[in-house]
């Protein structure tokens, strides 16, 4: 066994609120900062590097063919991506010696201070959220060029400093999800779920722009923009904000989506000065009155239900509201490949998965181990 296995094989246990934590000797000081549908998500401090980090516990991730497609792509992408807006990865192990033991997956972390949500409620300057959302698109433009678009974009998967530098927690939806039907006790969250998702149409990457928007949005409004209660109460909060679309859209729809969307009251829905006045935005700089029509004028161009109309992450990053923040280096940096999608499109058993994610465990170490 190599140096690297050998001290990776001390593991000690520990219970954060109800849940076991066996991990590396190298961990401590464990505090619990948040959970989610996939497990739940301590801080430590590294005593091999000195600083903080973020320790994900994946329990039995194998446990449905869902969570374990879920699971394998999140791992498969966390170790291939290298992009100051995506999380990075840290260290990957399972205190479990072989795959008949096989139960846990840690996923250490780069650490932040909170997630979006916790943001929300905060008045912000210009600078601060042209920023973060300058370094939101800079997060989903590297995924979209390694063939990555998330559909699933949301506050609390995205997670900031207090210097306000921001990351992506994760990476979406899989090709083939239909749109998240889980049987677990998380509710899915569908507010920021764009048109042609809701819709179940044909989606390209500025689907992602749509979520960007929603939060864009919320950051300003100090709230959600489309509530949704269910599935189609999401459509009917869009359409209540942002009037009815017009019939070169309705055309596009799927017989049966179509005959329900054309039989909801016609809506005239609101003017972006009406949805967002200037008394919500920041204004006490001389400049800011400028900003505030930058910001307003970029999302009417975000907030378009139809797809084909809708701006394009690029058009985002060189709108005047964003631009200043262009640099080449974050935009533009190579993706670190293009993502085979053939593995979770592939058909598994829950015991064929397992093999599959231990594999990717024991990969990682020995790669770090070199
Ligand atoms: P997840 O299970 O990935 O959805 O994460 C659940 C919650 O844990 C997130 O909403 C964050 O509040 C928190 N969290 C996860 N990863 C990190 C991280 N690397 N840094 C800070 N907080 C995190």
């Amino acid at each position: 066994m190599s140096a690297v296995a050998a001290v990776e094989s001390e593991y000690y246990k520990t219970t954060i609120g109800e849940t076991l934590f066996e991990i590396p000797k190298r961990y401590e000081n464990l505090k619990s900062i948040g959970s989610g549908a996939q497990g739940v998500v301590v801080s430590a401090l590294d005593t091999k590097t000195g600083t903080r980090v973020a320790i994900k516990k994946m329990s039995k991730p194998f446990q449905n063919v869902t969570h374990a497609k879920r699971a394998y792509r999140e791992i498969v992408l966390m170790k291939s991506f290298n992009h100051k807006n995506i999380v990075g990865l840290l260290n990957l192990f399972t205190p479990d010696h072989d795959l008949s033991q096989f139960s846990d997956i840690y996923i250490v972390m780069e650490l932040m201070d909170a997630n979006l949500s916790r943001v929300v409620h905060i008045d912000l300057d210009h600078e601060r959220l042209s920023f973060l959302l300058y370094q939101m698109l800079c997060g989903i433009k590297h995924m979209h060029a390694a063939d990555i678009i998330h559909r699933d974009l949301k506050p609390s998967n995205i997670v900031v400093k207090e210097d306000c530098s921001l990351k992506i927690l994760d990476f979406g939806l899989a090709r083939a999800a239909d749109g998240g039907f889980m049987m677990t006790p998380y509710v899915v969250t569908r507010y920021y779920r764009a048109p042609e998702v809701i819709l179940g149409m044909g989606y390209k990457s500025n689907v992602d722009v749509w979520a960007i928007g929603c939060i864009f949005a919320e950051l300003v409004r100090g709230q959600i923009l489309f509530p949704g209660s269910d599935h189609i109460d999401q459509w009917t909060k869009v359409v209540d904000l942002l009037g009815t679309p017009p019939p070169i859209f309705m055309q596009r729809l799927l017989p049966n989506v179509r005959a329900y969307v054309e039989s909801l009251p016609h809506k005239r829905g609101y003017t972006f000065a009406q949805l967002f006045p200037d008394d919500l935005f920041p204004c006490s700089l001389p400049d800011d009155r400028e900003k505030t029509t930058n910001a307003r004028d970029l999302l009417a161009r975000m907030l378009v239900v139809d797809p084909d109309k809708r701006i394009s992450v690029d058009e985002c990053l060189r709108h005047p509201y964003i631009f200043q923040w262009y640099d080449q280096s974050e935009v533009e940096a190579p993706p670190p490949m293009r993502y085979d999608h053939t593995v979770e499109e592939t058909d598994h058993t829950v015991d064929e998965w397992k093999a599959l994610l231990f594999r990717q465990v024991i990969n990682y170490r020995e790669g770090a181990a070199k």
